[in-house]
């Protein structure tokens, strides 16, 4: 019996979320789906370039499940390209990494929406000069980018 995984943490959500080959009726096309966590994998080590071990480690996964993880995504994509499939990018076991965002310029703090990661404005002075962290310490340590205060834990807001 396959045990629940944990959720893997993903700091993009692609939005476009659907990609069709050209001149195939729809009644023939055979469609595979890829997981918003299958996206990250791939985003981050193929896209990305990064080692297995900071990518494992931005998902809070272990290296074997990511590298799994980034096979059955690999798999995926290369079924649709030379099988002529469609690919839609749908559901996946995930949650949008928690990060908390400091302003630099006015010393504003608050946490990402559930969106994805871009450098965001400050939402107090609108300024850019923005570090942001990792709230939720993952094993290891946090993971921190830039600099950033270490906070005391935290839930992850109420279900
Ligand atoms: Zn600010």
């Amino acid at each position: 019996m396959p045990r629940p995984t944990k959720p893997r943490w993903v700091e993009f959500l692609p939005s476009v979320t659907y990609f069709k080959p050209a001149g195939v009726p729809m009644a023939e096309l055979e469609e595979v789906t890829l997981g918003v966590d299958e996206v990250e994998a791939i985003r981050l080590k193929d896209y990305l370039g990064l080692d297995q071990e900071e990518c494992a480690t931005r998902m809070n996964l272990a290296q074997s499940t990511f590298q799994r993880i980034l096979t059955q995504a690999r798999a995926k994509i290369a079924s649709a390209l030379v099988d002529g499939k469609a690919l839609r990018i749908e559901g996946g076991n995930y949650l949008v990494s928690p990060f908390t965002f400091e302003c630099k310029d006015c010393s504003y703090e608050w946490q990402n929406t559930g969106q994805h990661l871009d450098t965001p404005a400050c939402p107090n002075c609108g300024g850019f000069n923005v570090e942001f962290f990792r709230k939720v310490p993952v094993s290891g340590g946090s993971l921190r980018h830039g600099r950033g205060r270490r906070r005391a834990r935290h839930g992850r807001g109420k279900p």
